[in-house]
């Protein structure tokens, strides 16, 4: 099952990935990207891709575990 990474370091919570998958992926207090679930359903998997790839800073990915 795919599993979701993000760089923290990277994030500067612009949230167009919780416009796009507010199930998966949140804003903290501090602006940072929080993971609402480490894995992935393989049938989920292209929704939650296509909202990493909306990062404007590339700090979301899915890693096949
Ligand atoms: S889109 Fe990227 S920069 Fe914006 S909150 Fe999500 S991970 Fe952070």
């Amino acid at each position: 099952m795919p599993v979701l990474k993000a760089d923290l370091a990277a994030c500067q919570g612009y949230a167009n990935c919780v416009v796009a998958a507010d199930d998966v992926y949140d804003i903290d207090d501090d602006g940072l990207v929080v993971l609402l679930r480490s894995e992935v359903e393989e049938s989920d998997r292209t929704r939650v891709e296509t909202a990493a790839r909306s990062c404007p800073v590339s700090a979301l990915w899915l890693e096949d575990a």
